[in-house]
């Protein structure tokens, strides 16, 4: 299956060939001076989010957009750089405060019945070329820490604020099995909006007592 789905694939890239999601340049996902022209994401509400590029904008939007549901993967690779920079910048002292097995990276789950249907999560795929570019072992990769246990429904954008919490309230599970003691967890996710996503993942990993939660997202 997964064979047939990459010669389709391959058909769909000779039919539609790759196009800067800016600028429609042929040959590549996202150019380089399309990345620059994008803005800097607003601050986040939360203190504990970090968001990189401005979700208002609309390359930005039409990315993570294809990431998400066009199958367009290396938008992943695309975006990891900026979020490992952002990542052992946000870390500063605590790089050397915690070695290696103390920093957890934990991307957001999708429930298994979505991952299914989409065949992949585009925060994994993100979270995977992080650690392509931690030749120093800075991260230890733990997505098993987190569980979707709820399927929520996809967020609209009219859903008002309280709704969007109550849709979430108790989505996650944290095995109470995995030692995150006393350590460092990073979470990351594509899209925050109001950050309701991530403070309910937060709040559900709060059991296993890690010294601190962070959360990175591509864009806000
Ligand atoms: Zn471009």
């Amino acid at each position: 299956m997964r064979y047939l789905l990459s010669i389709f694939n391959s058909i769909i890239d000779a039919i539609f060939p790759m196009e800067c999601a800016g600028c429609g340049r042929n040959g590549i996902l996202l150019c380089e001076t399309c990345i620059e022209n994008t803005q800097r994401a607003p601050l986040p509400e939360h203190a504990f989010i970090n968001a990189i590029f401005d979700y208002n904008n609309k390359t930005i939007k039409r990315a993570i957009w294809s990431l998400k549901y066009k199958n367009a993967r290396g938008f992943a690779e695309i975006f990891a750089p900026y979020l490992y920079d952002e990542i052992i910048g946000a870390l500063g002292n605590e790089l050397f405060i915690s070695g290696g097995e103390n920093i957890l990276l934990v991307p957001v789950p999708l429930h298994k019945k979505r991952h299914r249907e989409r065949g992949y999560n585009q925060s994994e795929l993100i979270a995977r070329e992080i650690l392509k570019l931690d030749i120093a072992h800075i991260f230890s990769y733990t997505p098993e820490l987190l569980v979707r246990i709820k399927e929520t429904k996809q967020q609209a954008k009219y859903e008002k604020r309280n709704m969007r919490i109550k849709n979430l309230r108790d989505a996650f599970h944290a095995p109470e099995t995995l030692k995150a003691r006393g350590k460092v967890v990073i979470l990351l996710d594509d899209v925050t909006t109001t950050g309701a996503t991530l403070v309910e993942a937060k709040r559900s990993i709060r059991h296993l007592r890690p010294r601190k939660v962070i959360a990175f997202a591509v864009a806000h």
